[in-house]
């Protein structure tokens, strides 16, 4: 039987919370899970698509302990919880809401840009998955998220989850006007020789861009070399 841990019993303050999907199939690999989103970001991408989640001060949505209220009705019926953003692991009550919801009895999974590589450390222990967005070449990370030194930070994340053995998904957001292909090419060699396993590219369509898609060769040659390879399309 999960254990019970009282809200506020780990002394942290609790999350602020934009909002909650009860049950998707798509953000935690191969579990039935829910995902709580998460306010504030401290990077401005061009391409984001959630704005309304990116100021820290904005309100909460919902309170902590609805989600919790919520995750006890569903125990045995989902698998997982993951937490995404905005940023989670901006808030400090994020070790303390892993705990809680490893202690009713589901599995963890975390959506992170990288930007806090010391926090996603501390909570590596609490997680069973983890999403990470490499956006781009370290030296295009500044542009195109706004924020000095960032490229840095992601890949300092980055090289977090390889020493812990937590299972990760590396994620590249990419449409032709972000870099060059060629680079999209090199940065997917570059995380293999790293020893990422699973890397994900997903097609960025901003509204004011002209629709586009790759190539069948394009496609072809970033899945080559990989075992855990997925294209995503908008
Ligand atoms: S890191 Fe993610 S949430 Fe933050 S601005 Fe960039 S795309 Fe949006």
């Amino acid at each position: 039987m999960a254990r019970r841990i009282a809200l506020g019993a780990l002394g942290a303050a609790p999350l602020s919370v934009s909002g909650l999907t009860r049950m998707t199939s798509i953000d935690f690999p191969g579990q039935l899970a829910a995902v709580v989103f998460c306010q504030g970001c401290p990077w401005r991408c061009g391409y984001c698509h959630n704005p309304d989640l990116l100021d820290a001060t904005a309100p909460a949505a919902m309170a902590w302990g609805e989600v919790l209220a919520f995750l006890h009705q569903r125990q045995g019926l989902l698998d997982a919880v993951v937490f995404s953003g905005g940023e989670p692991l901006l808030q400090p009550g994020l070790p303390a809401a892993l705990q809680e919801v490893r202690a009713l009895g589901f599995a963890t999974g975390l959506h992170t840009g990288g930007m806090y590589p010391e926090r996603l450390a501390a909570v590596l222990p609490h997680l069973d998955w983890v999403g990470l967005d490499i956006k781009a070449p370290e030296g295009d990370y500044a542009r195109i998220t706004a924020t000095p030194g960032s490229g840095a930070k992601a890949f300092a994340g980055l090289q977090c989850l390889l020493a812990s053995g937590v299972d990760f998904e590396c994620r590249t957001t990419w449409h032709p006007g972000l870099f060059p292909f060629a680079d999209l090419l090199a940065l997917g060699r570059s995380l293999q020789t790293l020893g990422v396993r699973q890397w994900a590219v997903q097609q960025c369509r901003t509204p004011d861009a002209v629709a586009w898609c790759w190539t069948a060769g394009q496609q072809e040659a970033l899945a080559q070399g990989w075992h855990g390879f997925t294209l995503r399309t908008a």
